[in-house]
Parts: structure tokens; sequence; C-alpha cells
């Protein structure tokens, strides 16, 4: 979090929801985000390339859905251990002849500590073996349990691969956001988290990040984790160039001074300056918690090996260690 986030209520305008797909690997989620993006694109924007930027966003009944291409745990754990919790709702695909594994319950554990809503979609129903009423039983177990078995979480049954039911899944995706009343104020100073970033030979620092407040504009001054800079191109998942985003849209950015993490918070600054000092003093703080941090380890490992008796005296080198 940043201090200088504005949080201004004065103009609040509904918003897209931000969705994360989730579920145990070859449960159906790349298909499933393929389906959805291939199928959802509007006419003015055929002809446009695909850009992998790890999120997309599909129009849907005259409403957009943010998804995160971001399929894997890894990337959502990471995320919500920097604090950023960017997902609004997440969709846990079960796959119907395989039922609850091991990756399902982590997935709905990452969903319940972040206290999102989680949609069921039950996947691979066209298969001879599938079973949706086994998944359900097993689900029951961990609180999910449908409306008409006297719950109150949405169950839809799929296939991903034969585009079966999507639109039901949208509607549902639709309908849950409705009920969560999701806002943000467009007039302000944008901010948002990074959802993935890497230096490009061409481009430099590319991050793909996610307006959560406020709207974005090329130009505008940023920092970006403990980085700096101004945005110089803002691109969407179509490969257009973009002049503003609103919140919930996920844009390419370039023209940081250097790559940031995937989690980090972003904010605009009125003013380049500021900007500036602000993110030189961000990477100051981090680089003294980081020293701070490494020196912790190495006085906690010290102290460890003498109380096995391995080491009887300190080495002066300890000193130079803190003082980093
Ligand atoms: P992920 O690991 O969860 O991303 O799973 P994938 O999307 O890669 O799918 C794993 C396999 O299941 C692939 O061979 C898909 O073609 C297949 N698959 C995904 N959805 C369906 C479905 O609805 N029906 C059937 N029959 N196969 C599916």
């Amino acid at each position: 979090m940043f201090e200088e986030e504005q949080h201004n209520t004065a103009h609040l305008v509904k918003r897209p929801p931000v969705v994360t797909v989730m579920g145990h690997v070859d449960h159906g989620k790349t298909t499933l985000l393929d389906k959805l993006r291939h199928s959802h694109v509007t006419e003015h924007e055929a002809g446009g390339i695909t850009q992998e930027i790890g999120a997309y966003q599909v129009h849907y009944n005259d409403n957009l859905i943010t998804f995160l291409d971001t399929p894997g745990h890894a990337a959502f754990t990471e995320m919500r251990a920097r604090g950023a919790n960017i997902t609004d709702i997440t969709v846990l695909v079960v796959a119907a002849d395989d039922g609850v594994m091991p990756q399902t319950v982590e997935a709905i554990h990452h969903a319940q500590a972040a206290k999102t809503p989680i949609i069921v979609a039950v996947n691979k129903i066209d298969k001879p073996g599938a079973n949706p009423d086994r998944v359900t039983e097993e689900l029951a177990k961990y609180n999910l349990i449908p409306e008409d078995w006297g719950g109150d979480t949405i169950f839809v049954k799929i296939s991903a691969k034969f585009g079966k039911n999507l639109h039901e899944l949208l509607d549902m995706i639709l309908l849950q956001s409705e009920m969560m009343e999701l806002t943000a104020n467009p007039d302000q100073n944008a901010a948002g988290s990074v959802v993935e970033a890497r230096l490009d030979q061409g481009r430099g620092s590319v991050a793909t990040v996610l307006v959560q407040q406020g709207t974005l504009h090329v130009g505008d001054p940023i920092v970006v984790g403990n980085t700096f800079g101004r945005v110089r191109t803002m691109t969407n998942e179509n490969g257009r160039r973009i002049k503003a985003a609103t919140p919930a849209t996920p844009v390419e950015i370039t023209g940081l001074n250097e790559v940031p993490e995937a989690g980090d918070r972003f904010v605009v600054f009125d003013d380049e300056k500021t900007a500036r000092v602000a993110g030189e003093e961000r990477a100051k703080r981090a680089q003294d918690k980081e020293r701070q941090r490494t020196s912790h380890v190495t006085l906690d490992n010290l102290f460890a090996t003498m109380k096995k008796g391995e080491m009887k005296t300190l080495p002066i080198i300890i000193k130079a260690d803190v003082q980093g």
C-alpha cells in the first residue's frame, strides 16, 4: 500500500469484476480461459492480434469481465503474499471425471483466505466417466454447497472443450458481481497492481498492470513497487495502443526505469519529480529492509550454530554484515 493512494469515494461507478480461474492441474483452466477469450471478442477488436499480457477482458451482454490469465497457484499466492488482493471472484474448475484433488483443496483454501466468493465450474461433463454429483458431494466437505442442496454456492456444469454452458458461467459471474456491488472512482489518479512484468530487449521494462482505482493515462508519472517512471506506452490485450485505462482494465505499460514484481502496487503522482523522489525513497527503504532481513538470518544461523556447540565465538564478519 502507498500512503499516497487516495480513497476518494466521491464518485463511485460500477466496475467490471476481476476473476481468477483456479483448480487442479489438467482439470481444464487453460482450455476454459482460451475458450472464453476467443469466443467473446467484440467486432471492432476482431483482427487485433491477441497478446499474452496475463489478463484480458471479455465483453458479454453489454458487460465486461476481467480475467486474470495466470492459472497457477504460485502467481496467486505470490500476489497475496505481497498484499495484492486483486481478485473479486474465484472460478474453481473441477473435472467431473476426476473430482476433488489436492490442488482443488489448495485453491479453495486460497480463495477462502482471500475472502473471495467461489463459483464452482464442474468441467468435462461431456466425458463418459463424468460424475458431477460426486464432485458436489466432495465439495460439501469444504462448505461449498449448491442452492438445491441447501447451500449458497453457485455451481455450473460446463464443458470447456466443447464450449458448453459457458454463457451460463458468464451469467453467474455477472450475477455474483452484481451482488458484490463492485465500484471504483475513475476520476482520480490511478492506483492498482502489477499482474506480471519482464524485461524486453527492445522496449525495456514491460509490466502488465491492473488499474483498480482512477484512470491511468499515457504520460502519467508513476511509482510501481520500488521503481518509477512515466507511462510511455499503454497496450491492451489485443495489441492496440490505448491512451486511457479505467478501473478493472488490464494494460501493458512501458516507461519504468526497472522491472517491478508481480503483486507490486502502483500509484500515479501529479508530477514526475515527486514520483521520482517517492520511488527512490521506496527503493531505499526496500534495500534497508532486505539488509536487515539478511542480517537477521545471518545472526539467527550463527546463534543456532553456536547453540549446537559448533562455534564458540562470534566472528567479526557479523559486524560487516549488519552494516552491510
Ligand atoms: P489445466 O492444466 O487446468 O490448464 O488443464 P487444460 O486446460 O490444459 O486441460 C487439460 C486437458 O483436458 C487437455 O487435454 C484438454 O483438452 C482437456 N479438457 C479440458 N476441458 C475439457 C472438457 O470440457 N472436456 C474434455 N473432454 N476435455 C477437456
